[in-house]
């Protein structure tokens, strides 16, 4: 919110769209430098046409990056208090057209490589552990799991549970890291290697903590039991993680809000007929 309408950059007139993007001088001498110098550009004023003039011309690609470098310059100055020079500037618009158009003319790539994904110990010789959230149907329904396992996939122990006051996928994640974690301290494990296939939560753990986040406390609770442990936390892809997936899911599929699992689950027995 400002208190003037006035143009931040030149303050010579109010900063309309048509100022911002076009008319401001420091606007001005940019389009004139990449080559829009003529009249007619200058003296449209209804925005939509503008746009769809220089969006559909034969110089589309140029007009679009120099509209988005003057944006950004526009942003810079105002918000950054910093000038990029006139030179580096048309040097930006013209790398982004040749980006944009490179995108559009390239040649259709390799043929791509199928890749094999499983659940693996990626060479940790310690306990590991598979955390899943699940949010889906309708009503929508979430639940958690996590499945506890040695370094050689056999099964140790599992858990899932319905969540019933949330359909927060996120929310669910880190519900399930939580529990998974807790699970594995109660069970007097030193050395834990933790995965989840939510990049989200995953970065939320172990970046700094934004306190104003709406799961500070829960991501705060998760990072107290990892910090002072041996645990660490990865990322797995969805494939390596399909048990915990198939836990969170038969969380959500029932109401119990939290059960333990001593042996593996009926619903494993999906993976052992696929695999036969
Ligand atoms: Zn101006």
């Amino acid at each position: 919110m400002v208190t003037s309408p006035l143009c931040t950059r030149c303050g010579e007139n109010d900063e309309t769209l048509f100022h911002c993007l076009r008319d401001c001088r420091f606007s001005k001498v940019v389009w004139e430098k990449i080559g829009f110098f003529n009249h007619n550009f200058f003296s449209t004023n209804a925005v939509h046409i503008w746009l769809h003039d220089g969006a559909s011309s034969s110089c589309s690609t140029l007009f679009l990056s120099g509209l988005w470098w003057i944006w950004r310059q526009r942003n810079l100055m105002c918000l950054g208090n910093e000038t990029l020079p006139l030179p580096q500037l048309c040097s930006n618009i013209d790398s982004l057209k040749v980006s944009i158009n490179t995108a559009y003319n390239s040649t259709p790539s390799a043929p791509t490589l199928d890749r094999f994904i499983r659940w693996n110990n990626n060479n940790f010789q310690c306990i590991i552990l598979n955390v899943d959230g699940s949010c889906s149907g309708d009503p929508i329904r979430t639940g958690y799991g996590g499945v506890i396992r040695n370094n050689t996939g056999g099964f140790i122990s599992a858990f899932s549970g319905d969540i019933n006051h949330s359909q927060d996928i996120l929310f669910a994640e880190l519900s399930a890291l939580y529990h998974d974690i807790t699970l594995a301290i109660g069970l007097n494990y030193d050395e834990v290697a933790c995965y989840s296939n939510s990049l989200l939560t995953v970065n939320l753990v172990k970046e700094e903590l934004n306190q104003f986040h709406v799961y500070a406390v829960l991501i705060q609770n998760i990072k107290d039991l990892l910090n002072p442990r041996n645990y660490s936390l990865h990322h797995s892809l969805r494939e390596g993680n399909q048990c915990a997936d198939c836990l969170a899911k038969l969380g959500a599929s029932n109401n119990e809000a939290f059960t333990i699992h001593n042996s593996p689950p009926e619903t494993f027995s999906l993976f052992y007929k696929r695999m036969k």
